[in-house]
């Protein structure tokens, strides 16, 4: 039997990261649930046993359902009959098993019948399902809808709607329309509160909605009346058991075909409101986005993994001039990049997770009680890296998502163009990755005030104070000297941006930056590893320490021939456009 967790050691030693005990530690609150859950850890070694058992579980369905079903469900796609959507038939199979498999609500307190198990297993989880099938994880990932609510709903909401996920109920996260896209401020599907019913009715059409017809919906509207910006926007839950929201048409898509991307049609339906008026875009669509983001990050990752197994079997199998394809330099050299950026990519989306969890744990004690002022400093300090590295690892994963998958087709020559191998649909499923969640852009536009506030320099010099072996001291040379231009870079686009405020030399810069900053700190992460397990990750980290310098050279000598003038052929372009 096949099993994505047990066939990959690097994602089984994202579980032994030092950290985890801290983790365990909040997510339990010191294991006061033991006595009142017979699933509840007693103690650390405990939950570390239940973890492990149920990660075999989702490697063992991704493997053996979710992965033989991605060709028929791609090909068969979800289809919408009488207003509402069918899912593909593999889809249903693969929903059943996983949810037969007590893969709901993962993450999820145990008095909704979650886990109550730390995001990082929610991420892993979302890794392997993604490998399997990517499409299918965009649809199952959507749990993390119901984190949202369990963070800003009322406790009426909660029992509501929590439970059902356990039981295999998808979720929507809503928020795009026609003219509101990377602005979301803009959106306008008008949400009133009726008297006579008793309750908020919503109004309008959403589109490019992944499982738009999903048994719950985070809807974004405008529910303050005669507003144009963020500031009228509110979040409320739609329960799909009132029918009122139809499926105008499911977009015919390049990729992730089984994700049924939905344009809706919502007439007088009616909705919760989730927390308070008025913070729907300025609070909880960003802390959704901002787990939806991880998720994109594990999602890319998967892919990752996917198109790096098929590039591998391909180059093992074909022979051309009398051997394996494999032993050409000019193959293997593809292999050795994915391989390393494939390590890199992990360490930096598993660290991100770690942040992300102390901070929400944080967050969630201090509803329940009050923090103390140690607590209440490592809550901000945890927050602060969770908002910069969020948007590094959505940008790095999804960008190589994408290129990992590009060279591994290259690997197959021309059988990889044709629909006969899956690296073609891996393509195609990946290209979504850096444009939704916020595109590649965006995520640049989230990163680039961490470049300039200094929190990625900061994090950097936390790691510069870490002990490393002395065989990683070359290592540690060549990242000094990433930093050193890093500075020098970061210094000269501030002196000429202050000299010419409002023209956009920082900006024009900010991907140059934030990927330099990215680079080295993916580095940093890897050469962690490798201190621990040097014997897995060496030779990874040196081949990834060769990317990193060559994109950091080519970003810092861009940077040093640039002018501020220079940024202004786009006035050129457009005039020629006209
Ligand atoms: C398959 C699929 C599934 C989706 N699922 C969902 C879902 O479940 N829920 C949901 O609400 N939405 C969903 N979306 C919508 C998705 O999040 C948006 O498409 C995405 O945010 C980009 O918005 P847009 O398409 O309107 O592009 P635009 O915002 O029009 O962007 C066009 C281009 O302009 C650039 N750009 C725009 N503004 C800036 C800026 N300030 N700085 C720099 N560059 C900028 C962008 O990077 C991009 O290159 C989905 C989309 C697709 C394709």
């Amino acid at each position: 039997m096949a099993n994505f967790f047990l066939d990959n050691k690097d994602i089984q030693f994202q579980l032994q990261h030092p950290l985890m005990r801290k983790i365990v530690e909040l997510k339990e609150r010191g294991f006061a649930e033991k006595d009142k859950y017979e699933t509840a850890p007693k103690n650390f070694e405990d939950a570390m046993d239940s973890y492990l058992r149920v990660m075999e579980i989702a490697g063992e369905v991704a493997a053996d359902v979710i992965a033989p079903n991605a060709e028929g469900v791609d090909h068969e796609g979800p289809r919408v009959v009488d207003d509402h959507v069918v899912y593909a038939s593999g889809t249903r199979q693969n929903l059943d098993a996983i949810t037969a498999a007590g893969l709901g609500g993962i993450t999820l307190p145990r008095k909704y019948n979650g886990l109550n198990f730390p995001l990082v297993c929610f991420v892993m989880a979302n890794e392997m399902v993604a490998r399997a099938d990517a499409g299918f994880e965009n649809l199952w990932g959507l749990q993390d809808c119901a984190e949202t609510l369990n963070e800003f709903g009322s406790e009426e909401l909660k029992m509501k709607y929590l439970p059902g996920v356990a039981e295999g109920e998808t979720w929507a996260m809503t928020l795009t329309e026609p003219d509101a896209g990377s602005d979301l401020g803009a959106v306008m599907l008008k949400a009133h509160w009726d008297e006579a019913k008793g309750t908020w009715l919503l109004n309008g059409v959403k589109r490019f909605i992944t499982n738009g017809d999903g048994d719950v919906s985070l809807v974004l509207a405008r529910t303050e009346e005669g507003t144009k910006d963020a500031r009228g926007l509110s979040m409320l839950v739609y329960d799909r058991k009132s029918m009122a929201v139809k499926v105008r048409r499911i977009e015919n898509k390049f990729g992730i075909k089984g994700s049924p991307t939905c344009e809706l049609v919502f007439t007088n339906a009616p909705a919760e409101l989730v927390g308070d008026r008025k913070m729907g875009l300025i609070k909880y669509v960003m802390a959704l986005m901002n787990a939806a983001r991880l998720g994109i990050g594990a999602q890319s990752l998967g892919l990752c993994e996917a198109a790096y197994h098929e590039g591998l079997k391909y180059a093992r199998e074909r022979a051309q001039f009398g051997k394996a394809i494999i032993n050409f330099p000019a193959v293997y050299e593809m292999l050795n990049n994915a391989k390393a950026r494939i390590a890199a990519a992990r360490a930096l989306l598993y660290e991100t997770t770690r942040f992300v969890e102390i901070y929400k744990q944080y967050e969630h004690i201090s509803h329940e009680r009050e923090l103390s002022a140690e607590e209440r400093a490592e809550m901000k300090f945890y927050s602060r890296l969770a908002d910069a590295f969020t948007p590094m690892q959505k940008l790095f994963l999804s960008e190589y998502a994408n290129s990992i998958a590009y060279d591994m087709l290259q690997i197959h020559g021309g059988s990889g163009y044709m629909k006969d191998y899956p690296i073609e649909r891996i393509v195609r499923d990946a290209r979504i990755t850096n444009i939704y969640e916020g595109t590649s852009q965006l995520q640049v536009v989230a990163a680039i005030n961490h470049v300039t506030k200094g929190t990625y320099l900061s994090q950097i010099e936390a790691y510069e104070a870490e002990t490393l072996p002395a065989s990683l001291e070359p290592i540690r040379k060549k990242l000094a000297a990433m930093k050193a231009e890093f500075v020098k870079m970061v210094t000269k686009v501030e002196g000429i941006e202050a000299e010419h405020k409002g023209e956009g030399f920082k900006d024009f810069h900010a991907r140059r930056l934030v990927e330099t900053a990215g680079h080295i700190i993916m580095t940093w992460v890897l050469a962690k590893e490798a201190a621990v397990l040097p014997e897995d990750y060496t030779l990874q980290l040196d081949t990834f320490v060769l990317i990193a310098e060559a994109e950091v050279a080519k970003a810092a000598a861009a940077i040093e021939a640039s002018k501020w003038e220079d940024i202004a052929l786009y006035k050129t372009i457009l005039k020629e456009a006209e």
